[in-house]
């Protein structure tokens, strides 16, 4: 039986081995080959990473496995199925937030033995002392030292002596490479190889409870890229050292703790923070780290990707703006800004913004070529982009799209014209404008409608209170005009405007509404249309109702109140008998849609990793 021959394949025995008895695993099992049981895809982190789980059998134990994002290829292929049979090439046995766990970073699926159905009767697998902290046991990890394409350097058992700090620094003191997935807090001693694919400006804090300064860089190896952290001392002994697009040899001591993911935009769930006895080394080896990895989309199909993504993209430079200043309202500190064109074959063009030393110091002439990392979409204009301060830009790099885009643009792109996403802004009350959805301390803070301009917020708000004097006013009749009319006391309504009498007006609402969240209230004035919403009737209705002291006009009122609904707001400074004030003007409103903010909800309480 075909499913006989596969379970002869598999190692019985070898997770024990790998988690409780490291040692032995490297003598008696050193081609692991274990079933795939099952696969799920994780809960999408903060920043759209996706993770696959995995659950591996030996056929008598099985363990919680998680894929290397490294490794989601064999999953999109197709390759990787439940029931599949694993060589495992590279693998760490961590325990991550007290739970045991095999994190996988490259494998060989054995598809000549197709998906069997589960083989055997598999155990969770006990750990040897539970209570122990688990030392990381790396696997084949030296590198690119596996069976397969090279034979390893060093016997198997080796792998697991661990070169001291205080070593000659030579690239043998590095014989044990961590691939950068692997790293956890649970990871003791490790050396890492990578390439900086990023290195961020000095900031520097003043706060009364001191002052400091602080940088960062992205490190990539082929598992995976991390955020690394220098502050203060740090900052100091390690900025100049970084440089982008290097490679590094970084040696524990250096700490590992979650990453904040509302600060960066890599998928890792950890990021290190430089120590004082960190080693970091400049590698003689330049090769054999991957060079910053992009994930390009066209420009045609921004359209496609949804506000707020993560997206990286390359094009050719139309057109390079001045350096344009602005004062952030939330922080009142002046930001550096330039505006890009950028074109691609696609035959569309977007704008992108680069901010603060990138815009000062861009010089790249139009028709370069750009690449850029780590850019977020907005739905400004339709669709544009803005380079996060964890992006990166590369002029004229040397890659296949580069090339593409070089020679379409220099045969026929330079004499296209180029559609702009503008022309294709959503419909709604506010026009595809960017409308950023505030809580209502926020509104205040930012001292929106206060300046010249008029400011435009989104807020999800709760109706506690709505003024039932003037909700309505009698408008005139006639297609378009929506002007007051008058009662003329013989039973015709005159519009001065239109110049007639009409026997009945129409109530139009024109109401003051109080609306709370767990930041403050706001007065806010709505017209007809948003009133209809509210009260579920038209006004016409509800005078109807008030006039004939029927209680269903109080009855609705009630009802209305405890709404929670999503405003488009427009904020804006009005003049009321010499009186300055803001007015607070809804433009739409709709009710909450309970799956999506619940979604967005959770999106937004995974950033702070409770
Ligand atoms: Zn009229």
């Amino acid at each position: 039986m075909a499913s006989d021959l596969a379970a002869s394949k598999i190692t019985p025995g070898v997770l024990d081995a790998i988690f409780n008895d490291p040692e032995r695993r490297a003598t008696d099992f050193p081609v692991p080959v274990c079933q795939c049981v099952q696969i799920k895809p994780l809960a999408s982190q903060g920043n759209g990473a996706e993770r696959y789980r995995v659950v591996l059998s030996d056929t008598k134990n099985f363990v919680q496995s998680m894929l290397a994002t490294g490794a989601n290829h064999f999953i999109h292929d197709q390759k990787l199925k439940k029931g599949s049979l694993v060589r495992l090439k590279q693998f760490q046995a961590n325990a991550l937030k007290g739970k045991k766990i095999l994190v996988i970073m490259d494998i060989d699926v054995l598809e000549e033995f197709g998906e069997p159905e589960k083989i055997g009767d598999p155990q969770a697998l006990k750990m040897k002392d539970e209570e122990e902290d688990v030392k990381p046991a790396p696997g084949a990890v030296s590198g690119a030292g596996f069976y397969g394409n090279k034979p390893a350097q060093q016997p198997a058992a080796a792998e697991r002596s661990i070169p001291t700090r205080t070593g000659p620094s030579s690239s043998a003191a590095h014989g044990n490479i961590y691939p950068i997935e692997a790293l956890s807090p649970y990871a003791h001693k490790w050396t890492i190889k990578a390439r900086v694919s990023n290195k961020s400006e000095i900031r520097t804090w003043h706060k009364q409870s001191g002052e400091g300064k602080l940088f960062s860089v992205n490190l990539l190896d082929e598992s995976g890229e991390i955020k690394a952290t220098g502050f203060n001392e740090q900052c100091d002994q390690l900025y100049d050292l970084f440089q982008e697009g290097s490679v590094y040899y970084i040696s524990s001591p250096c700490r590992v703790q979650l990453a904040k993911k509302q600060f960066t935009n890599l998928p890792n769930d950890y990021e290190l923070t430089f120590d004082r006895e960190t080693q970091v080394e400049k590698a003689e080896d330049q090769e054999n780290v991957p060079q910053v990895r992009f994930n390009f989309t066209n420009i045609a199909n921004l359209q496609t990707v949804e506000k707020d993504t993560t997206i990286d993209i390359i094009g050719v430079l139309k057109e390079v703006a001045d350096v344009n200043q602005i004062v952030s309202k939330s922080t009142s500190k002046p930001y550096d800004k330039r505006e890009l064109t950028l074109v691609d074959d696609s035959d569309f063009s977007v704008r992108l913004t680069i901010w603060g030393k990138t815009a000062t110091a861009f010089d790249a002439q139009p028709e370069s070529i750009v690449a850029f990392k780590g850019a977020k979409v907005s739905d400004f204009g339709g669709r544009s982009l803005s380079l996060l301060s964890s992006g990166s830009m590369s002029l004229d790099p040397d890659i296949p799209e580069a090339h593409k885009l070089r020679g379409w643009y220099d045969t026929h792109g330079r004499s296209n014209t180029f559609a702009s996403h503008s022309g294709m802004a959503s419909a709604g009350a506010a026009g595809g404008r960017q409308d950023p959805v505030m809580s209502i301390a926020k509104v205040y803070e930012d001292n929106l409608g206060m300046s010249e301009s008029t400011d435009y917020f989104s807020t999800k708000a709760t109706i506690v209170y709505i003024k039932q004097e003037n909700f309505a006013y009698p408008a005139c009749l006639s297609e378009g005009c929506n002007k007051k009319v008058t009662d003329m006391g013989d039973g015709t309504w005159r519009c001065e405007k239109c110049d007639i009498s009409h026997p009945k007006p129409e109530y139009r609402y024109i109401m003051s509404l109080n609306v709370n969240d767990h930041t403050g209230q706001l007065w806010l004035s709505c017209f007809d249309d948003v009133g209809r919403l509210v009260m579920g009737m038209s006004a016409d209705q509800l005078m109807a109702l008030k006039d004939s002291d029927d209680p269903a006009a109080g009855r609705a009122f009630e009802e209305a109140n405890c709404k929670t609904m999503l405003f488009k707001c427009r904020a804006k400074m009005d003049s009321f008998q010499d009186q300055q004030r803001v007015r607070y003007q809804v433009t739409g409103a709709s009710p909450v849609n309970y799956t999506n903010e619940a979604q967005k909800l959770a999106e937004l309480i995974k950033l702070y990793n409770i």
